[in-house]
């Protein structure tokens, strides 16, 4: 496959620029690698069900992260800062008229930071091409089924923009503690392709 060519010759272009960095001391021996790994430790869907539980507790901090969201993360020491560039994020509320859905329709961006790896259907040509066109269709096949009236948006992350969904606050769940608030929150909920 090209795309196997296409990452070896990236990864060994990525490699030779590392070394010239290293030689001319602007980077020390292994930085990129203790960067990279920091990033991966850090990221889990915990991350963000811990975010979308603080949205569902407090409506101060609901409206602050729908409008500048990378600043309001830092209110709950998170930060889209790990890599070695900050990614701007977006959040998306869902509803009752609104449902968000985030694909990367180009490759796989994706809010490692919050959401840690993503799972192989996110990276699949399937849901990147289908989501978009076919909304509906696609969160169907995922079981979730949503009334013929409410509006789906699909956001299209990118490499300098990433998204992550607020589910609804599931219904009975008034006198749930914040730890059993962030049970519920699942890593598809996130993204958009289930309730909760
Ligand atoms: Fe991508």
């Amino acid at each position: 496959m090209s795309g196997d060519h296409g990452s070896a010759a990236i990864a060994g272009r990525v490699r030779h620029v590392e070394a010239l960095l290293e030689q001319r001391g602007l980077l020390d021996d292994g930085e990129i690698d203790r960067r990279i790994d920091e990033f991966l430790a850090g990221g889990s869907p915990i991350n963000g069900a811990r975010i979308v539980v603080r949205a569902w507790l407090d409506a101060g901090f609901h409206d602050r992260l729908l409008a500048d969201a990378n600043a309001t993360i830092r209110e709950v020491g998170l930060s889209m800062a790990g890599g070695l560039q900050e990614q701007r994020l977006k959040v998306v509320a869902n509803n009752e008229q609104e449902h968000n859905v985030v694909v990367c329709t180009l490759c796989s961006c994706y809010p490692i930071a919050l959401l840690g790896p993503s799972p192989s259907w996110y990276k699949s040509e399937a849901y990147r091409s289908r989501v978009v066109r076919d909304p509906r269709g696609v969160l169907h096949e995922f079981g979730l089924k949503l009334p013929a009236d409410t509006r789906i948006s699909v956001w299209d992350a990118s490499a300098e923009s990433r998204y992550m969904v607020v589910p609804r606050r599931p219904t009975g769940t008034d006198g749930f503690s914040e730890s059993e608030l962030v049970g519920l929150v699942t890593r598809k909920g996130l993204i958009g392709t289930a309730a909760v």
